[in-house]
């Protein structure tokens, strides 16, 4: 039985019309002079402080954690500034889906897990009323690699409940590879959505124990099921 349920932001609970990719390219030019570096960036499922410390490096750029967070800072009140102007959208689904979720007999608790900083979560969510009622969360602050914000919300999750849980009782959701493969890093199962970044091939390839095109209509019941 399903006794965790974490998703990812981007593309899986909202999409904003590339709400940060914008506000991430913005402090580039604005703090350091240099232009175009949203299109020269891979953005999808990677964390902002590992896309922070990327920027830093290649182009030569003292990436010390001040400078991390100095960019960080710009960041959150340039997305802020966006998301007021271009908020996106909810993704199909998924209010009525979390609905289905709180109101099962036993309801899983619901986490996030994200590549975003938690007050850039905030921002995001926040602009649709989906901020807040999550249990628990792991996010950029807490580490740039997801892998390892996997097992940090996980253990966040454990501590919370007061036992700990095994991997097949935890589902993530999420719209890349990179939100399955941090699923199978902890041995958890995940649903795949072609709400966002991937395709169903990509998130099949990847392993993910099922893929929908989007949240509508999915049969939560099944989560109360004993995994196979
Ligand atoms: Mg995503």
């Amino acid at each position: 039985m399903t006794r965790l349920v974490l998703f990812d932001i981007d593309g899986t609970l909202i999409r904003t019309g590339g709400a940060g990719v914008h506000a991430f390219g913005r402090t580039a030019e604005l703090l350091y002079g240099i232009p175009g570096v949203a299109e020269r960036t891979h953005f999808h499922g990677r964390t902002d402080t590992a896309l922070v410390k990327e920027f830093f490096l290649g182009n030569g750029l003292q990436g010390r954690s001040w400078d991390v967070r100095h960019f960080l800072d710009a960041y959150v009140f340039l997305l802020d500034q966006r998301m007021k102007e271009h908020p996106g959208e909810v993704c199909p689904g998924v209010p009525e889906f979390l609905r289905s979720l709180r109101s099962l007999p036993e309801p899983p608790a619901l986490g996030l897990l994200t590549g975003n900083i938690q007050l850039g979560a905030r921002i995001k969510l926040g602009a649709h009323g989906l901020w807040g009622d999550w249990a628990c969360g792991a996010f950029a602050d807490d580490h740039e690699d997801r892998n390892q914000l996997a097992r940090i919300v996980r253990d966040r999750a454990c501590r919370l409940l007061g036992r700990r849980l095994e991997g097949p009782e935890i589902l993530v959701i999420g719209d890349t590879h990179r939100d399955v493969e941090c699923a199978r890093a902890i041995g958890a199962r995940s649903l795949g959505v072609c709400t966002g970044g991937g395709s169903a091939e990509e998130l099949r390839s990847a392993g993910a124990t099922r893929v929908v095109d989007d949240l509508r209509g999915f049969p939560v019941e099944s989560l109360c099921v004993d995994p196979a």
